[in-house]
């Protein structure tokens, strides 16, 4: 079905989600020299070992490939967590143009691109919608991303379009350095939970030209809408409202 919340006013979100207006939302913008080394915090383990991708879809908002999540097979743990998260889904944020487009922004600065690669607290939680409630069931790992590699085809077009898209393994699309930034927060789309520990790399990943032009040829509508290009499906920067980000490297 459509959607009822739209990008092109993310300011309006808080009427029909009064959170938004909340003490932890994101994205925010990282102020490098203010995050705080934290020594106590644990290296990133990224265990992405098998390839149980199921699908990829348009699911009206971005570009997103599911996972089998049955069991521990794909999971992050170590950082500033206790248990293993699975990893559910991922997808991207992308601008019309290169000057912006990712979510979290560094000392002011937007990346093109913005990946998210979702996980839950399956220990703790039973099913995926209850850890996306709670204030600790959800890991997110966000990676700016700049203009380079090429990943893949994409052929769904218009929103509610799925296509089948296995044996993916998402570890070609980490960086060399799992350095990274972390800090309270929430999703950045509605309903926008307070339930995400985020994590974001430092190292920028890289994507192609070609790979950006091919999302903004997506469209935010099915087939029988009048046409929306999918672009600038990025939330902004939210306030801090108190928090710190911690930072697993001393700058
Ligand atoms: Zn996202």
């Amino acid at each position: 079905g459509t959607s009822k919340w739209r990008y092109s006013r993310p300011s309006e979100w808080h009427r029909s989600y009064p959170i938004a207006r909340g003490n932890r939302q994101s994205p925010i913008d990282i102020v490098s020299a203010k995050a705080v080394y934290d020594p106590n915090l644990m290296p990133l383990t990224i265990s992405y070992e098998s390839c149980t991708s199921l699908n990829i879809s348009n699911n009206g908002h971005s570009v997103m490939v599911e996972f089998e999540d049955s069991d521990n097979k794909t999971v992050i743990s170590g950082g500033p967590f206790e248990n293993p998260f699975r990893l559910k889904q991922f997808h991207f944020h992308w601008g019309a143009k290169h000057s912006q487009g990712s979510e979290h922004t560094i000392d002011g600065k937007p990346f093109p691109c913005e990946l998210h690669l979702v996980h839950w607290n399956a220990r703790k939680y039973a099913t995926f919608g209850e850890a996306a409630a709670a204030p600790d069931g959800l890991a997110v790992v966000g990676l700016k991303v700049k203009k380079k590699k090429y990943i893949y085809q994409i052929s769904i077009v218009f929103q509610g379009t799925k296509a089948q898209f296995r044996s993916f393994n998402p570890k070609c699309l980490l960086p060399l350095s799992l350095d990274y930034w972390t800090y309270l927060g929430s999703l950045t789309t509605p309903p926008l939970n307070e339930s995400v520990t985020w994590i974001v790399l430092k190292e920028p990943i890289s994507i192609s030209e070609k790979q950006l032009e091919k999302f903004r040829m997506l469209l935010f509508t099915s087939e029988e809408d009048q046409r929306i290009q999918m672009v600038n499906n990025f939330r902004p920067p939210q306030p801090l409202k108190g928090r710190v980000v911690r930072a697993s490297f001393n700058a």
